[in-house]
């Protein structure tokens, strides 16, 4: 970034800064009265904010404002003299709070640690310098005469630079030191020394398609590229990243690798320490604000040289960026969901361009949105079809259940599969995305149902401790003896949980463990490496669980995996439904057969013959132009552009109005349409009514205006203090 001087023409310095607000918009603010300095953008300042001082951070520092300069305030003070954010962070951010339409006061500081979001100073590297400027080795000795410590400085600084902790150890005092900064005697300039990274445990011998990927992505390096890494579970994808980031950190540079989950996937965590003899970081929500605040640093300075982190890791600082993985790309843990909605991978593409770097993402199951750009030959893309080592692809075989007789949702058949493979020593996965022991507790006699007092929702039935659980607001309640409508004490659960599963099962394989891993088991930090390390015995052991088996894992030692009820995905209202049943079916089975003994994958159903379910014996990819061509179809992403402006509000007629009136004077162009406002899928959540407009556009362009006139309207519009609004643009889902 380069240093701006204070302006010495008559022009105004206008500080213009991302206030903490809700507004959607910019605050420009005078420096403060006698200010001489100078300020950059990215550094963090005290402002007056109605009747608050507040931490804003400057995005530019300008000459022009919209507001009259008389009518400017001045900020308090400058907190920061080298500015925390990077220039590209920077437009990263402020990219991002445009292209989402999200207040950018709220945006700016995701590029902040905790601590420096509270406005702590950072934490000190030492290793920042000073030396002299041509203007003050042009200086005559002992100059400037009036200011005695000033001349001092300048002649210790003639010796050679030196860093500003080793001067003020010397006694020369932050005035001073800020007083030649400021008449561009002297600057601070950054000296941590260049990292000499190596490589420690040395690589696997990649296999040719590992090999061409990897050749492809370092060719790339020091420009902008997106590489869709397309390969079949197990196939070394991994291995491919490690050696593209061996030679990015030979080359001095730092590599970022976004995971969807760091504490479920210590695995991953511990090949990347072993691999690199070179600091590792990593940054998850577990991890206490002390903790973030020296990651952030590290990362910023330059002394981290991995950084592995979830989807809010993406807005890191990075010193010297080299390049960005994005691993399992399809996860929907890459999209935040609420408050500022935003796709960690689309960022992450976004960071590369800005940052002048490759960009890798990974996945045995590429969304369509990656696998359509790659087709446009917008990325590069490169295929690994057989697995790395020794395991092989397991085999699929359908069950049909229609008519069976099932003991917790399983067949004869999968309990005689289960039963062999436990005998003959291999461990079992049996899949069941929905926790608990049953989705609702009904009454046999009246037809009464758990439903949710605060949601449009049936409270799931726990044994384990017993309750009734509703899954979407997190009440809880005791769980009733007899029915509270009619008394009658026949009450039974209807659909089955992984609880219901696991006690069948339990009693069904009593020789054998039975674990079960949903997130009512594994919500400690240490839960999931325990059950690695148990499973990695090899003894013969019977996992039942969610889609939280379905994240990566390698489970050498599995050879069967169940799938309980296909079905149960298969007629998702939702227009990602099919592309997700295709991913998670897909990744789940990729948990089979990942070492010498292979592996098979059976999946009961009651449509064998519906397309998707066929789909299910080819390879992933032979299922996409068909998807594809669906979405081109309905205009759906990746062909045309969604957005969608939920609201909610203490009751649905006042969201309804409110979301009709901002529609009115919305522009419509060709192509482009706005549905609603309707009620959303769940159209009451934790007491809140739900509603939505849905925008559909031809392009990029269109919808990003039509959401804007939206937001305006909504901006300018009065509501209750009870009605909330946000934007979702890409949304993962439109229900
Ligand atoms: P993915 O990330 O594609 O699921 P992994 O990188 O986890 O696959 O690799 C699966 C297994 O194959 C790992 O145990 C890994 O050590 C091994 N592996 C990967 N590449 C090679 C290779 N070139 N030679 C031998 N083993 C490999
Ligand atoms: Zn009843
Ligand atoms: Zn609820």
């Amino acid at each position: 970034m380069s240093q701006k001087l204070a302006d010495n023409s008559h022009d105004p310095v206008i500080w213009r800064c991302a206030v903490p607000s809700p507004l959607r918009r910019h605050f420009d603010y005078l420096p403060p009265e006698q200010w001489t300095g100078t300020a950059r953008a990215g550094a963090r300042v005290a402002v007056p904010f109605g009747k608050r001082a507040v931490t804003a951070i400057i995005s530019a520092v300008t000459s022009e404002s919209s507001v009259e300069s008389s009518k400017l305030r001045p900020a308090k003070a400058l907190l920061d003299e080298q500015p925390l954010y990077t220039e590209a962070q920077l437009s990263l951010l402020i990219w991002a709070a445009g292209y989402y339409q999200h207040p950018v006061g709220e945006v700016l500081p995701l590029g902040l640690s905790p601590g420096e979001r509270r406005g702590k100073p950072e934490r000190p590297t030492g290793q920042t310098g000073l030396r002299l400027t041509a203007r003050g080795e042009g200086l005559p000795d002992g100059a400037p005469h009036r200011a005695p410590k000033q001349a001092a400085l300048i002649t210790r600084l003639r010796e050679g630079p030196v860093t500003l902790t080793g001067l003020k150890s010397e006694g020369f005092s932050r005035p001073v030191i800020a007083a030649l900064v400021d008449h561009s005697l002297a600057e601070a300039y950054d000296c941590t020394p260049d990292a000499h990274w190596q490589v420690q445990s040395p690589p696997l011998q990649a296999n040719w398609q590992q090999q061409a990927a990897i050749e492809a992505i370092v060719a790339t390096s020091g420009s902008f590229s997106v590489h869709l890494l397309y390969g079949v579970t197990g196939s070394g994808k991994t291995e491919v990243y490690l050696q593209a980031i061996a030679d990015c950190l030979r080359r001095g540079q730092q590599a970022l690798v976004l995971l969807p989950e760091i504490a479920l996937t210590p695995q991953t965590q511990a090949r990347f320490e072993a691999r690199f003899d070179a600091p590792v970081v990593t940054m998850h929500s577990g991890m206490g604000d002390a903790e973030r605040d020296r990651a952030w640093a590290a990362a910023r300075q330059g002394r981290a040289a991995v950084i592995l982190g979830t989807r809010s890791s993406v807005f890191v600082p990075l010193r010297q960026p080299g390049l960005i993985v994005v691993d399992e790309e399809h996860d929907a843990a890459f999209v935040q969901q609420d408050g500022f909605r935003y796709s960690a991978r689309d960022v992450a593409i976004k960071r590369g361009q800005l940052e002048q770097c490759p960009v890798v993402l990974g996945s045995a199951t590429p969304s369509l949105e990656s696998w359509h750009n790659a087709e446009m030959g917008r990325y590069h893309r490169h295929s690994l079809t057989e697995r790395a080592g020794a395991g092989s692809l397991p085999k699929q075989r359908k069950i049909d259940i229609t008519g069976l007789e099932l003991s917790a949702g399983l067949s004869p058949e999968i309990l005689h599969q289960i039963e062999q493979t436990l005998t003959q020593g291999h461990q079992v996965l049996v899949f069941l995305n929905r926790r608990g022991f049953a989705n609702a507790l009904l009454c046999h006699d009246c037809g009464w149902s758990s439903d949710c007092t605060d949601c449009d929702a049936r409270m799931t039935l726990h044994k384990t401790p017993p309750g009734l659980h509703c899954h979407h607001c997190d009440r809880r309640a005791a769980l009733p003896h007899q029915c509270p409508h009619c008394q009658s004490g026949r009450l039974v659960g209807s659909g089955i949980g992984t609880q219901q599963t696991e006690a069948f099962l339990t009693e069904r394989f009593s020789t054998f463990p039975v674990i079960r891993v949903d997130s009512d088991t594994m919500s400690g930090r240490s839960a999931m490496p325990a059950l690695i390390e148990r499973l990695a015995s090899g003894e013969p052991v019977l996992m039942i669980g969610t889609q939280m088996l379905s994240k990566g894992h390698h489970f050498p030692h599995v050879t069967l995996v169940a799938v309980v009820d296909a079905d149960a995905l298969l007629f998702s209202p939702d227009f990602r439904g099919e592309e997700r049943l295709l991913q998670l079916l897909t990744q789940v089975g990729g948990r089979a057969g990942r070492d010498e003994t292979p592996g098979e994958v059976l999946i009961q159903t009651r449509h064998p013959e519906h397309p998707l379910v066929q789909q299910l014996d080819a390879p992933y990819h032979f299922a996409l132009p068909s998807l594809l061509n669906h979405r081109a179809q309905a205009g759906l992403p990746p062909h045309g552009a969604l957005g969608v402006v939920r609201c909610d509000s203490q009751n649905l007629q006042e969201g309804l109005a409110f979301l009709s009136q901002i529609k009115g004077d919305a522009p419509i162009f060709a192509g482009s349409q706005i549905i609603g406002p309707v009620p959303a899928a769940m159209a009451r959540r934790k007491n809140r009514y739900r509603c939505q407009l849905v925008v559909s556009a031809s392009n990029r362009a269109a919808l990003a205006k039509i959401i804007a006139s939206l937001v305006a309207a909504a901006e300018s519009t009065g509501h209750s203090r009870h009605l909330n609004w946000s934007v979702d643009i890409d949304p993962y889902e439109s229900l």
